[in-house]
């Protein structure tokens, strides 16, 4: 399916089939000399044949046609190796492309979910069934690396980078001052709340998150192009709702921690999650992974606040609370 935004400005939705997104918005902006498309779907046929489908409809010439991929995950990028010509550019983030990096293995996030309580045997079938894992680019594609405050030129359309850490390291929006045009990848998502994880305790994503939603309030923005879904209200508010949304999830974790020492899978057990499942035991193991992950930036976040203390001289790593009981 494809929508005319503005000028030369156009939307490609790629279906992510069994994905709770639903789909992707991939952006193409018609430069004359040359194209531009931000985002590409997951490497399955599915994705592949709703892009070729969309350029067909609007005559796009992939040896004319350059890339920006706002963030490593697999439903950003998964398809550029297959869309790109040589003449293509791929515009991507220097942090975010170590993740495509030879050496860099899956083998430190498995460990890490080992220590934070992530049952031993579920951990290859978590694995198997990450996103990640199934449908990134078959190969490391060449990049042209970008950093925050870096300028994509395409036609009338100058867009300057923003890097916003928290959703990944590297994640990368982009504005059109003049346009008052806002590529928010996965950073502010609308009807449903971007997902944050931690996989390290070197890394504080949500402190990162919350500081680069800050970084961008102030942009004077008409139109907010999300990654996923649609453009509701204004960016302001969003931005006010995000921030509330993760402080009280934040005292989620410290409720249902309570007054016990935990480890970060029984805490993702204990939470709230926005998923058609009763039982966190009939959750379907890529989103227990995925709680996991969040719930680890939660106890992060709070760890750095001081409010809860971190254990890490036993096999697993626990939590608790560092006041004791929290009422209310
Ligand atoms: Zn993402």
């Amino acid at each position: 399916m494809v929508e005319n935004l503005a000028k030369n400005l156009y939307r490609i939705i790629i279906p992510l089939p069994n994905s709770p997104l639903k789909d992707l918005n991939s952006y193409v902006i018609k430069g004359g000399d040359r194209n531009l498309i931000i985002d590409t779907g997951f490497n399955r046929t599915v994705c592949y044949e709703a892009m070729q489908q969309g350029l067909n409809e609007l005559a796009i010439d992939l040896n004319r046609t350059d890339f920006m991929l706002t963030h490593m995950h697999a439903d950003h990028t998964g398809l550029v190796e297959r869309l790109a010509t040589d003449s293509s550019r791929i515009f991507f983030s220097r942090i975010d492309s170590q993740v495509f990096d030879e050496e860099n293995s899956w083998q430190p996030l498995i460990d890490f979910a080992e220590i934070n309580g992530f049952p031993a045997d579920e951990l290859q079938r978590a694995l198997h069934s990450h996103p990640g894992f199934k449908y990134s680019p078959a190969r490391k594609p060449v990049f042209t690396l970008i950093e925050d405050g870096d300028i994509i030129e395409c036609g009338d359309y100058r867009l300057r980078c923003i890097a916003t850490p928290g959703h990944t390291q590297g994640h990368i929006c982009l504005y059109e001052e003049r346009k008052k045009l806002f590529f928010t990848g996965d950073h502010i998502l609308f009807d449903i709340t971007p997902h944050i994880e931690s996989w390290a305790y070197t890394t504080n994503s949500l402190a990162d998150y919350m500081d680069s939603l800050d970084k961008v309030y102030n942009l004077e923005v008409d139109m907010v192009l999300p990654g996923h879904r649609n453009f509701l209200g204004d960016l302001k508010s969003r931005i006010d709702e995000l921030k509330a949304h993760h402080r009280d999830r934040a005292d989620e974790v410290l409720d249902v921690l309570g007054d016990k020492t935990m480890n970060g899978y029984e805490i993702a057990a204990g939470m709230t999650w926005d998923i058609d499942c009763e039982r966190w035991e009939d959750f379907p193991i890529a989103q227990k992974w995925f709680a996991t992950g969040e719930a680890i930036a939660h106890l992060r976040y709070l760890e750095s606040e001081g409010r809860i203390h971190r254990d890490t001289s036993g096999k697993i790593v626990t939590f608790r609370s560092v006041n004791g009981r929290q009422t209310g």
